[in-house]
């Protein structure tokens, strides 16, 4: 294969003048308009590289077709970017700065906040090369914007060379990823890919196949509420049962601000209440199903005890079911994970199986039946101002996308 004219460093710095923040508090969908004023730009770049179809549809997602170079039958396959950005860090007005040739160090950038090598040991390996960051004072929208120029400089870079053989490639660029809502509209079916790949990822090399398994736990106490001044031997105050509910949780483990890599916890994230009645919101995370059920009875094993020592208290316990780690269901078609695998491999660089601490879009979609893992895009420091990405390492994830829909196409070969 020859060498590939790179478009992805101009399409990357463009995309990021673009404020696409979405937001958590926002009912409508997007969940900001601001999304598709990108959206409408990246249709007609993907006309002009010949996507014919390519098209917006009413909630702000765009999608379109490549058509395959060969004839023998190939599954379709999805790649999949966001448009969106993190509702955390203001995404207006980024002004992006190239660090040519970085000669290792930190990076002070003009707003006074410090990239430090400390803290970001991945800058390490980068020295040589050239990396992006915003002046620091907003993110730098690497994510998820890096996906989308990867994939279009991927796509720009297929049809200029039409003797690489590949099957039909389907694009999606989604809004409002950031705020956990990126697949609420999208139509899996019309989308028609028999298996996807999200460029979501960060360090360079990384495939993530594992996400959580996600619930929230619902507890409503419920006391009896009495005018204070009469209230001897009568009132139950289900503000003071929350309170010792939470003080029964462990203090040094099972938490997110103790525990890392394949660790789980339960996370008391939201309170709310009265003397009459009190909710908390616990969310409960873990890769196993097991784990997941064993910190949910324990949950429930603390209330129990609790309502024991307070017979006139009532308590409501519920687990609403956010998502499931996706692995369960990739491991039923190995070859999607593999495929990535090798495509990273064959771009010269060591793939790294990695896990998410969290939920992705592709975690939802491979639920409703399209397997889509993540793959990298070179990004790091997402949803901060320290946000960096390295040009050669968006380079070498463009080459990936390239060799994966080509390892596709040569795997269903007879
Ligand atoms: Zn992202």
């Amino acid at each position: 294969m020859g060498k590939i004219n790179h478009t992805c460093l101009e399409r990357f710095l463009r995309y990021v003048t673009y404020d696409t923040q979405s937001s958590e508090d926002s009912t409508s969908f997007p969940s900001t308009e601001k999304q598709k004023k990108l959206a409408q730009a990246l249709v007609e770049e993907l006309l002009e590289i010949g996507l014919k179809d390519a098209a917006m549809d009413e909630w702000g997602y765009v999608t379109a077709t490549l058509p395959a170079t060969v004839e023998h039958k190939v599954p379709v396959i999805g790649l999949i970017a966001h448009m969106d950005t993190s509702p955390d860090v203001s995404g207006e007005n980024v002004k992006a700065v190239i660090h040519k040739n970085y000669a290792g160090g930190d990076i002070a950038l003009s707003s006074g906040v410090v990239i430090k090598v400390d803290e970001n040991p991945a800058l390490k390996e980068q020295i040589g090369h050239d990396l992006i960051t915003s002046d620091g004072t907003t993110l730098l929208g690497a994510d998820n914007k890096a996906g989308i120029a990867e994939i279009f400089d991927a796509l720009h870079h297929l049809v200029a060379h039409p003797e690489i053989p590949h099957g039909t490639i389907r694009v999606a660029v989604t809004p409002d990823e950031e705020v956990g809502r990126g697949t609420e509209h999208f139509d899996i079916k019309a989308f028609a890919a028999d298996f996807a790949y999200t460029i979501d990822g960060e360090s360079l090399g990384e495939v993530e196949d594992e996400t959580f398994c996600a619930d929230t736990v619902v507890i409503q106490i419920t006391g009896v509420n009495v005018h204070p001044g009469y209230a001897r031997g009568k009132l139950v105050n289900s503000v003071k049962l929350a309170a010792d509910f939470i003080d029964q949780l462990p203090k040094d483990g099972l938490s997110p601000e103790t525990t890392e890599k394949r660790e789980g916890y339960v996370h008391p994230h939201i309170i709310n209440g009265n003397v009459e009645t009190t909710t908390i919101k616990i969310l409960v995370r873990d890769f196993t199903l097991q784990g997941l059920h064993e910190k949910e009875a324990y949950l429930e094993e603390i209330l129990a005890k609790l309502l024991s020592k307070h017979p006139r208290a009532r308590a409501d316990f519920k687990i609403e079911e956010s998502y499931r780690n996706m692995k369960f269901e990739l491991d039923k078609k190995p070859r999607v994970v593999e495929y990535a695998i090798d495509a990273v491999a064959r771009a010269g660089i060591t793939p790294k199986k990695n896990i998410i601490r969290g939920g992705t879009d592709g975690a939802k979609l491979s639920y409703q039946g399209l397997l889509t893992p993540n793959i990298f895009t070179g990004g790091h420091n997402f949803h901060s101002r320290q946000e960096w990405i390295s040009i050669q390492d968006m380079q070498k994830a463009v080459q990936v996308i390239v060799n994966l829909v080509q390892i596709w196409s040569e795997k269903y070969k007879q």
